[in-house]
């Protein structure tokens, strides 16, 4: 039978000394060993199983120890069953709270999006979305501002304090849009673009990698798995909706895969209510149920005149709308033993 690697993990208490130490020790022996970095983390991956129990007393021990019997190593809940907290500028997603990102499909002119912008955030938003690259099914629809937009995104940033998040199709952008957003986006038609994951993976920013509507739960960890190879834990699942024969809505909420993603991995989970229901009617129920099974944030389309937008205009909430769903979430919370990000019991400097 063929012997199982064991994934050693070492939180960041471990000196760098202890895992030379460690990684002397296998090669010594002659036995080939990876090492991954997972943010603060070091893993070795150990072929030989009876080497760990030949280590000397002087080595470190690891913090846990994890058989390496799937395609999914770096991503796996056992190696922090904690879970992992991700830093969105000054939000947190992953530590309990409920976050909100919110803001238009796509940012289409200085007015729309200073006004949305401000609209999200009076009503408690953590993050503005916001659309520069559109990948859109038609070539002819509006394929978003491109390199124009993100200087209305900075700005949005600077005026209402809010991280910004948007959307990369090409591994090309990265590093242009990195210097800039606070966030990226990995969109449902790119999840297997295992280039661009790579190149989003090497620019340490946080990172929404959005469930393929024709990709499973586990094909989701999986490629998550590229971004985290890259040394990049911050990274958050979104479900976003699939395909199914159900065409009532736009796409259908798979809520089943926000509760496999928190017992399968590690990694926080976001839904995104607007792009699954496809009408402002279902923000509301789709968002209080993705709550209710322990999604950590939710992904929302807010347009200041939804008439008059060039990306999505029918299912992006009106302001009185995202109020009224900010309104609905806060005792859902409460009522889980949690509470909104950047709520009244959750106030930090820059978090409003
Ligand atoms: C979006 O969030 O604007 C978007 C294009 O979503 P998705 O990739 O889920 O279709
Ligand atoms: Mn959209």
């Amino acid at each position: 039978m063929a012997k199982t690697d064991t994934l050693l993990v070492f939180d960041e208490t471990v000196t760098r000394a202890g895992i030379e130490g460690w990684l002397r020790h296998l090669e010594t022996a002659g036995t080939p060993t990876e090492m991954y970095r997972l943010g603060g983390t070091l893993v070795l991956s150990v072929a030989d199983v009876d080497l760990i129990d030949k280590a000397g007393p002087e080595l470190p021990a690891p913090t846990r120890q994890v058989s390496r019997n799937s395609d999914v190593w770096l991503g796996r809940k056992e190696l922090r069953p904690g879970g992992t907290e991700v830093s969105l500028g000054p939000a947190t997603i992953g530590d309990g709270s409920v976050a909100v990102i919110a803001g238009p499909c796509a940012v289409e002119s200085p007015e729309q999006t200073l006004a949305t912008a401000a609209v999200v955030t009076d009503h408690g938003a953590v993050g503005l979305r916001g659309g520069v690259f559109k990948p859109r099914t038609s070539p002819h629809s509006f394929q978003g501002l491109q390199w124009d937009g993100l200087d209305l995104l900075a700005e949005a940033r600077e005026r209402t304090g809010l991280p910004v998040l948007t959307e990369v199709i090409d591994p090309e952008h990265v590093k242009r849009l990195a210097a800039v957003v606070d966030g990226l986006q990995i969109g449902a038609r790119n999840m297997q673009n295992f280039a661009l994951l790579t190149a989003v993976g090497q620019s340490g920013l946080p990172v929404v990698l959005k469930r393929g509507f024709g990709c499973t739960v586990d094909e989701t960890i999986a490629a998550a798995e590229y971004l985290l190879l890259e040394g990049n834990d911050q990274v958050v699942l979104c479900e976003r909706g699939i395909r199914t024969f159900e065409t009532s809505a736009r796409f259908t909420l798979d809520l089943t895969a926000v509760a496999l993603w928190k017992e399968r991995t590690h990694l926080p989970v976001m839904v995104d209510p607007s792009h699954s229901g496809g009408r402002p009617e279902l923000v509301g129920p789709l968002s209080l149920a993705a709550v209710a099974a322990g999604a950590d944030a939710l992904l929302i389309d807010v347009h200041v005149q939804p008439e008059q937008a060039l990306c999505d205009g029918n299912q992006a909430l009106r302001p009185q709308q995202f109020a009224d769903v900010m309104a609905r979430l806060a005792p859902l919370a409460t009522g889980l033993g949690r509470h909104m990000s950047g709520g009244p019991t959750d106030r930090r400097p820059g978090v409003r």
